[in-house]
């Protein structure tokens, strides 16, 4: 028996809120029932409040709901959040106090101490931070984020060799146009070139990659004692971040013993079988051109990170390039694993 669970979407009229109706359509366990906006779109059908920016048709499931304000009150105890950053602080928070479970793709809260910044993959045991906030906040409920969407694919890539010791990393990107939301970059500006700068991308990449990689020491998160460097830059790509990652370690492993660690790594989203975790979360490609974020982005229902090209560093150890859908794994999909795993924590309780 699968469960069913309500859910609704704050934010549910912007790009990420689409992006979060699209996924969770004919999800296993979350069914959409409540959605959320500003008060320009509140009393409206989501049909007549939303612009459909994304491929297809709005699914028929949330077409003729109503979008309502965004206080807590008629909405389901879980919520996923794509609020516009300017106001998702208060507006989450008064969720959490409410007694509702937030489970945020803003950034508003991911550097919080008491807040889980959370790859399922790659430190569920995060989650641990939960009754911590609570008891602080006095809240009945609870937020917990996902990272900013290039650094989930720096994250993914980099879990499986955290093992050995990660001391010094260098990073630089090649985001998608789509990361940017709508309408997003210029087109005088993005076609046929390259924007080397996305604000404050560069820092939310470096410290987010800390936290996610640090452990839980009892009652905080010890961020990796470890110094990232992360350059930025927007390129002429629809979907798919790129990054390409330099790394050193504490004591240099062997290419082979990289190679076992990214293919054998399953942790306990695919252990659990939970509806969104890809089988095997990264796939290395031996094709000296892959990946390629047209050809391999969206595979794996977007969830994967697709690592490739790993090979001898002559300044760090090792050098290769990590792939992952933005808007998929780096956004919507993000949050609905982070759920997913909640609810077999018995967080949505
Ligand atoms: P967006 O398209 O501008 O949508 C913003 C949403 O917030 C809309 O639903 C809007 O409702 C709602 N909103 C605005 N003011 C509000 C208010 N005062 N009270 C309640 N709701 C309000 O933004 P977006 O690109 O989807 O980004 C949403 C969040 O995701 C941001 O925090 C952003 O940083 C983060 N993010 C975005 C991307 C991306 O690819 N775009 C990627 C990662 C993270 P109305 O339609 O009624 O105005």
């Amino acid at each position: 028996m699968h469960p069913q669970i309500e859910v609704g979407v704050l934010g549910a009229t912007g790009m990420v809120g689409q992006h979060f109706v699209r996924f969770l359509e004919g999800h296993a366990w979350f069914k959409i029932t409540w959605l959320g906006a500003s008060d320009r779109s509140s009393g409206r059908k989501y049909r007549d409040a939303t612009s459909w920016r994304l491929d297809g048709v709005m699914p028929a499931s949330v077409a003729d709901l109503a979008v309502e304000e965004s206080k807590p009150g008629h909405a389901p105890k879980i919520v996923f959040s794509a609020m516009d950053a300017s106001f998702a602080t208060e507006i989450e928070q008064a969720f959490a106090r409410a007694g509702h479970v937030v489970v945020s793709n803003s950034k508003n809260h991911r550097m919080e101490a008491d807040v889980p910044l959370l790859v399922p993959e790659v430190n569920a045991d995060h989650l641990r931070l939960i009754p911590i906030q609570q008891r602080k906040r006095g809240w009945t409920g609870q937020i917990a984020t996902n990272p900013n969407c290039s650094t989930v694919v720096l994250t993914m890539a980099l879990g499986p060799l955290k093992p050995f010791g990660i001391r010094r990393v260098v990073v630089t990107t090649l985001q998608a146009i789509s990361g940017a939301g709508y309408p997003g970059v210029a087109s005088m500006d993005i076609n046929a070139n390259v924007i080397p700068f996305i604000g404050g991308e560069e820092e939310k990449m470096q410290q987010e990659a800390q936290k996610i990689l640090g452990d839980f020491a009892g009652d905080h998160i010890r961020p990796l004692d470890a110094k990232v460097s992360a350059h930025c830059n927007r390129v002429p790509v629809a979907d798919g971040h790129t990054a390409t990652i330099s790394v050193e370690f504490s004591s240099k492993p062997g290419k082979d013993d990289l190679l076992e660690a990214f293919a054998g790594f399953r942790t306990l989203p695919q252990q659990r079988h939970l509806p969104s975790a890809p089988p095997q979360p990264v796939i290395y490609m031996q094709d000296v051109d892959r990946p390629q974020p047209r050809r391999d982005a969206a595979r794996e229902n977007g969830m994967a990170c697709f690592v490739g090209r790993l090979r001898e560093c002559p300044v760090f150890d090792y050098k290769f390039v990590a792939l992952g859908h933005n808007t998929v794994r780096g956004a919507a999909g993000a949050a609905v694993l982070n759920a997913e795993l909640m609810f077999t924590e018995g967080l949505l309780d």
